[in-house]
C-alpha cells in the first residue's frame, strides 16, 4: 500500500496544499487543493473518498473533481465516507444547487457520480485487501480520524483536525500495531488561546495528549500555520523528545 501526501498545509501559498491522502489509486483521504495537483488519468482512477470534517480545506477540491469526472467513471460512482452530520451539512450547505450542483443525483438520478456511505466511528470500511476504521476526534464541528491497514498488516492512522481528546488514542491503544501516525499541530504555542477557541493542537496540548498513545510509530506533524512551521516543529521536539516528530510535506509518500 502507497501514502501520497498531496496536502498537509494548514493554508495556501506558493508550493502549500492542504489536506489530502492518496491511498494507492483509488481511495482519497480528504479532497483539499492538493488533488488539484493529479492528472487527468489519476483522477478518474478515485472511487473511494473517506471525509475526517467539513471544513472547506479539506473539502476544496471535492467539488471541482466531480465536475471533472463525471463523465469518466464507467457506471462505477465515487463512494463518500463520511458521519452523518457532515452528509447533512454537505447536503445544506455545498451541493444545494446554491453554491454548487447536486452531485448526489448529477448528472441523473439512479446514476449520480458521487454515493454517500454514511459511517459510524468505530467501523471498518473493506476494501480491496485494505481496512479504513473511523476514530471520533474532537474539533469545532463533528470530525473523525482514520486508522487504515495495508494488505500485509501495516498501519498508519491520520488525526484529521483535533483539539484534546481520549477517543483517538484509545481508538490506537486497542489494535496491537501502529507503524506511521499523521497528527494535527496547527498552531504554535503563542497561538495557545486561538487553538482553544479554534479546536486544534499546539504543542503544548499536543504533547501532553501524546502521552496517552502506548504505540512508538513514526510521527509526522501535519496542518501546521504557514510561516510558523519550524516554530511549531522546534517547540514540539522540545515538548516530545522522545517521539521524534518530523514535519509531513507535500509530496511525500510511504510504503506500507
Ligand atoms: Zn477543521
Ligand atoms: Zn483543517
Amino acid at each position: 500500500m502507497q501514502i501520497r501526501v498531496l496536502g498537509c498545509s494548514g493554508g495556501i501559498g506558493k508550493g502549500l496544499r492542504t489536506t489530502s491522502l492518496l491511498i494507492d489509486d483509488d481511495i482519497l483521504i480528504d479532497c483539499g487543493t492538493g488533488v488539484g495537483d493529479l492528472t487527468m488519468d489519476e483522477l478518474v482512477k478515485i472511487r473511494h473518498i473517506f471525509i475526517t470534517h467539513t471544513h472547506l480545506d479539506h473539502l476544496a477540491s471535492l467539488p471541482l473533481l466531480v465536475d471533472t469526472v463525471f463523465d469518466h467513471l464507467n457506471g462505477e460512482p465515487i463512494k463518500l465516507h463520511l458521519l452523518p452530520e457532515s452528509l447533512k451539512t454537505l447536503d445544506e450547505h455545498l451541493f444545494n444547487w446554491k453554491l454548487w450542483p447536486d452531485f448526489f443525483v448529477l448528472p441523473e438520478a439512479g446514476s449520480a457520480v458521487m454515493q454517500p456511505c454514511v459511517m459510524e466511528p468505530g467501523k471498518i470500511a473493506k476494501i480491496r485487501g485494505r481496512e479504513i476504521e473511523m476514530i471520533p476526534v474532537e474539533h469545532a464541528v463533528p470530525a473523525v480520524g482514520y486508522r487504515v491497514t495495508s494488505e500485509s498488516g501495516k498501519t498508519f492512522a491520520f488525526s484529521g483536525d483535533s483539539c484534546e481528546n481520549d477517543t483517538f488514542w484509545e481508538g490506537l491503544n486497542k489494535h496491537s500495531r501502529l507503524d506511521i501516525l499523521f497528527v494535527e499541530c496547527a498552531y504554535a504555542d503563542h497561538d495557545k488561546t486561538l487553538s482553544k477557541l479554534a479546536r486544534h493542537y499546539c504543542p503544548e496540548s499536543l504533547s501532553a495528549d501524546m502521552k496517552k498513545l502506548t504505540h512508538q510509530p513514526e510521527v509526522y506533524i501535519t496542518h501546521l500555520k504557514p510561516g510558523d512551521e519550524a516554530e511549531i516543529l522546534l517547540e514540539l521536539q522540545a515538548a516530545m523528545p522522545d517521539r521524534n516528530p518530523k514535519a509531513l510535506n507535500t509530496g511525500d509518500s510511504f510504503q506500507l
